[in-house]
């Protein structure tokens, strides 16, 4: 019988795995499992083979209410106004008011002010990865680009 169980990946891309049977613990860095597979097969001390599913937290999303607009890119021809409702490092949802036919893959260019001191503007190319209804969820298309410029702001 396959058994798996669940490991909490902490922030610093460090876990705890504790074999199901002898209950011994072992600690080991999964931070190159992040973009890879979840699951792991552990072989315990014990003899014991089991299936890791390690569970990565979600970056930190900070939840806004933003005007903004959109342009499509590819396919290109869409666009109107939108309202950007939360952002992390990875990515941006927003819902839109009105028709449109956005579907996962979508390359769009997002436009708006945030809510900081400075009023940055920004403007993000961003793939579309789900609509739910009018919600529209999206990762950038170059994440490390934006690391540093949204921290700050995500800190805030
Ligand atoms: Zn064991």
């Amino acid at each position: 019988m396959e058994i798996t169980v669940k490991a909490f990946v902490r922030a610093d891309d460090t876990v705890t795995i504790v074999c199901p049977v002898c209950k011994s613990p072992k600690n080991a860095a999964v931070g190159a499992f992040r973009d890879k597979s979840h699951y792991l097969k552990v072989r315990c001390p014990c003899e014991t083979v089991f299936t890791v599913h390690l569970e990565f937290r979600q970056h930190y999303r900070k939840l806004t209410d933003l005007p903004g607009t959109f342009r499509s890119i590819n396919p290109s021809g869409m666009g109107g106004e939108i309202h950007i409702k939360d952002i992390s490092v990875s990515g941006i949802g927003f819902t839109f008011s009105g028709m449109h036919f956005l579907e996962k893959g979508h390359t769009l260019s997002l436009s708006f002010t945030l809510d900081d001191k400075k009023k940055t503007k920004l403007t993000k190319e961003v793939v579309v990865q789900s609509v739910i209804g009018d919600f529209v969820g999206c990762r950038f298309v170059e994440q490390q680009a934006y690391q540093k410029e949204l921290g700050f702001y995500l800190k805030g």
